[in-house]
C-alpha cells in the first residue's frame, strides 16, 4: 500500500503510469525500482522536487 512520505496520508489518487497524487497534502508522487519520488507543483505548474525532505526509508515502498 502506497503512503504518503509527507503527510503519511492513504489517500493516494493515481494520475497516471506509475505517477501518484497525494490527497492529504496535494503532492505529486511518483514510484521507480521500489522507491517513492515526490514532487510539489508550483504555482506556474513546473514540478519542483520534495525528495530531500525525507529520508531513504520514508520513500522506501514497504509491501
Ligand atoms: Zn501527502
Amino acid at each position: 500500500m502506497l503512503k504518503c512520505p509527507n503527510c503519511k496520508s492513504k489517500d493516494i489518487g493515481k494520475i497516471g503510469v506509475n505517477q501518484y497524487y497525494c490527497w492529504g497534502c496535494f503532492i505529486e508522487l511518483s514510484v521507480s525500482k521500489g522507491q517513492i519520488f515526490t514532487h510539489q507543483v508550483e504555482e506556474d505548474g513546473s514540478l519542483s522536487s520534495l525528495d530531500d525532505l525525507f529520508s531513504d526509508d520514508d520513500r522506501t515502498i514497504s509491501m
